[in-house]
């Protein structure tokens, strides 16, 4: 009786693994976006983030990408 190798189990039940987690965002689908604005009579920082252009918002790309 041959013992299955685990590593060999894996081949049809691991879905949504060929996937890129987004470099621009580090898979949050949001990135930095700051800004100077004036507030009353102070200038500040203000930091909402935005939709990271790049993955959509999503995080990651559904597919491999290779590094650059
Ligand atoms: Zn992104």
């Amino acid at each position: 009786m041959n013992e299955h190798p685990p590593e060999e189990e894996d081949d049809d039940d691991v879905p949504g693994q060929l996937q890129t987690i987004c470099p621009y965002c580090g898979g949050g689908g949001m990135v930095a976006d700051p800004k100077h604005a004036i507030i009353g009579d102070s200038p500040r920082t203000i930091d909402n983030g935005r939709s990271c252009p790049h993955c959509k918002t999503v995080g990651h790309f559904p597919d491999i990408i290779p590094p650059v």
